[in-house]
């Protein structure tokens, strides 16, 4: 048993209260990878934003979950030698699927974890969860429950179709569970194909894909049905067309790739949800700035000289969220 504490990280309780006040909403980035990694914590440090650093099971498949869980103890070491003296720093595994693996996580010293049980019926999503939460607070780590189905494909989360949470439910849910914050879907979705482009409109001037809107009165019914409980959002992503465009014009294929626009992002943040979480986006300025050095310097071969290039784009990158969309910045001196 490795409890999170001794590793310099903290839940997400103090986090989200703070920022439900505050009127912004925490990063929740995933990674897969020491640059990525490398990026989120000199992103942060530099901000003095907190973080949830978040490994989904494409990244344990991946990178490992032993590996993750000993970067990530290094992280908070990085930041607090890039001079944040107080890093605020929780480890979270997004879209844990069984009792045991979220029960592993907390075993081995995450903060906080995901019960994804919104594939199930009803009952055994509440069933489910009220078991991850029962055993996981008794090391005091923070669990994220599901209500509402997101489409898109994440790792090996794939739904068809969305299903907007039904804010009748999240009150029941919410007290039977004991959990301590609730992923809804209001129109958010998985990857960098968000919708389909019969969903949208599109722009005349640039004959860019305009997404729909999110469904922000469901938004506003859960908050009055719980009022200050922390609400999470998926696949928030903003498939900045900036990125695309470098990828499709130095040899990539990325067609109609469209994200949630950051003004609807900005609104969010500044309601109950308080985790808003970023995935794609750091994959497509990786993705954009390999793309260039390898498309202008076609005789490089030494992976630090393109691998270096995507660490300071995704960090660019992370710092925008976070200053410009979340709000988030100076929250953890
Ligand atoms: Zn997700």
């Amino acid at each position: 048993m490795v409890n999170y504490k001794d590793l310099g990280l903290v839940n997400t309780r103090e986090m989200f209260a703070k920022a439900i006040d505050g009127g912004y909403a925490i990063p929740a980035f995933n990674f897969n990878n020491m640059e990525q990694l490398q990026a989120i914590i000199k992103a942060c440090a530099e901000t003095k934003s907190p973080v949830i650093l978040q490994v989904s099971s494409g990244a344990r498949k991946y990178a490992n979950q032993t590996l993750l869980r000993y970067m990530a103890e290094g992280a908070v070491e990085y930041a607090k030698e890039l001079g944040w003296e107080h890093p605020q720093i929780c480890l979270h595994l997004d879209h844990g699927d069984t009792f045991e693996l979220c029960k592993s996580c907390v075993d081995f010293g995450f903060s906080s974890v995901m019960i994804d049980g919104s594939s199930l019926p009803y009952e055994e999503n509440i069933a489910l969860t009220k078991k991850v939460v029962d055993y996981a607070h008794q090391y005091d780590v923070t669990v994220e429950a599901e209500l509402g189905v997101l489409a898109g494909v994440e790792d090996d989360v794939v739904a068809e179709e969305s299903h907007y949470t039904k804010p009748e439910e999240v009150i029941d849910f919410a007290t039977r569970t004991g959990c301590d914050s609730l992923a809804i879907s209001i129109g958010t979705s998985h990857g960098a194909y968000k919708f389909k482009p019969e969903q949208c409109t599109r722009d005349p001037k640039t004959g860019k894909l305009v997404p729909p809107p999110l469904a922000f009165d469901v938004l506003e019914e859960v908050e009055k049905k719980l009022p200050g409980f922390p609400i999470v959002l998926h696949g928030s992503s903003s498939v900045p067309q900036e990125y695309v465009d470098i990828i499709n014009s130095h040899g990539g294929n990325l067609p109609d790739a469209v994200g949630i626009p950051e003004d609807q992002l900005r609104k969010a943040a500044k309601s109950a949800v308080c985790k808003i979480n970023i995935d794609s986006d750091s994959r497509l300025a990786f993705t954009a700035a390999v793309r260039k050095v390898f498309a202008e310097k076609p005789g490089e071969f030494d992976p630090r000289k393109y691998c270096g290039p995507a660490r300071d784009e995704m960090t660019k990158l992370y710092k925008h969220k976070i200053i410009e969309v979340l709000g988030s910045d100076g929250k953890a001196e």
